[in-house]
């Protein structure tokens, strides 16, 4: 039972604090209580001593008490942001991290036609395509995930963020129109099954479809990089997040499979995080590109 006095921001927020384990305890506590409340997060330090109401305070609590059994905060806000952007989560797909941002900058920096057709695959809550789109609305974007929920996530955050996106549900390229796209871009799954950290913090409460590709954590990557020249026009990019330290391995998969300009990037951790590669030129439309 909640008496009385500790019905102040402070005392609850406190009370919160003791109990969430994890990086950020009080952080994760000002978000839920924000939450409930609808105050701004600032407003608990200028005002520590304003009083919950008590429905509040128990909505708060309750919240409390999943969080301290490890449930992501972003799940129980039911929301994360992405490159500013609002995005709804569910249990159903990855929640975006901030690391995923690089892909986005990435992508930004690549010289693409004005009219670019671009491609995201296995694109959850649609992160990465509805960043691109807040960025450059001459694009013409897709997106496509396997999982039925992730799909109509995605189609919702276009729809509420108004930024037009196409969803296909497929699993990678097989449910995809014939098209050529400029630029296919990936935060596939590409953790190793064994992998410890798979029973530590936030993956715990995430789907294994979204984190988890075979022995060494690169199977659907082998799988992109094989099949994504297919889909690319000539001199269109792939590009790929990855573990820390898979960027040796997803090089040679690039080079294994005949791309070109292969480079890994860093994260804003400094570990390396994606490889981007191009489809090759063939020496016919090279040299009619000079001819011009
Ligand atoms: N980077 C994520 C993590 O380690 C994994 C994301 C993924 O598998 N695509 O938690």
């Amino acid at each position: 039972m909640i008496s009385e006095s500790s019905l102040t921001c402070e005392a609850l927020l406190n009370e919160a604090v003791a109990l969430i384990k994890g990086d950020s305890p009080r952080l994760d506590a000002e978000l839920l209580l924000s939450h409930v409340t609808g105050l701004s997060r600032t407003s608990f330090r200028a005002w520590p001593e304003r009083q919950v109401a008590e429905e509040q305070a128990q909505q708060f609590v309750a919240l409390v008490a999943e969080r301290a059994s490890g449930q992501p905060v972003a799940y129980l806000l039911g929301q994360q942001e992405f490159w500013s952007l609002p995005l709804s989560v569910s249990a159903s797909t990855l929640i975006p991290r901030p690391d995923t941002e690089c892909l986005v900058e990435a992508a930004l920096s690549l010289e693409l036609p004005e009219h670019a057709v671009i491609l995201d695959l296995g694109t959850g809550t649609g992160a990465i395509a509805l960043a691109l789109a807040s960025e450059q609305p001459s694009w013409q974007i897709w997106a496509s995930d396997r999982i039925t929920d992730a799909v109509e996530l995605a189609r919702a955050n276009s729809a509420s963020l108004g930024l037009p996106i196409t969803v296909v549900q497929s699993h990678w390229f097989d449910q995809l129109p014939e098209a050529q796209f400029d630029l296919l871009i990936s935060n596939p799954p590409y953790i190793p099954a064994s992998d410890h950290h798979l029973s530590e913090g936030d993956v715990r409460f995430e789907p294994s479809s979204a984190l988890v590709a075979g022995d060494d954590g690169l199977d659907d990557i082998r799988l992109l990089i094989s099949q994504g020249q297919n889909w690319l026009n000539e001199g269109g990019w792939l590009l790929l997040e990855h573990g820390y330290d898979q960027g040796d391995a997803v090089r040679d998969l690039f080079a294994q499979a005949g791309w070109h300009t292969i480079e890994t990037r860093k994260d804003y951790g400094g570990n390396d995080r994606m490889t981007l590669a191009r489809k090759p030129i063939s020496d016919e439309s090279a040299r009619q590109t000079h001819a011009q």
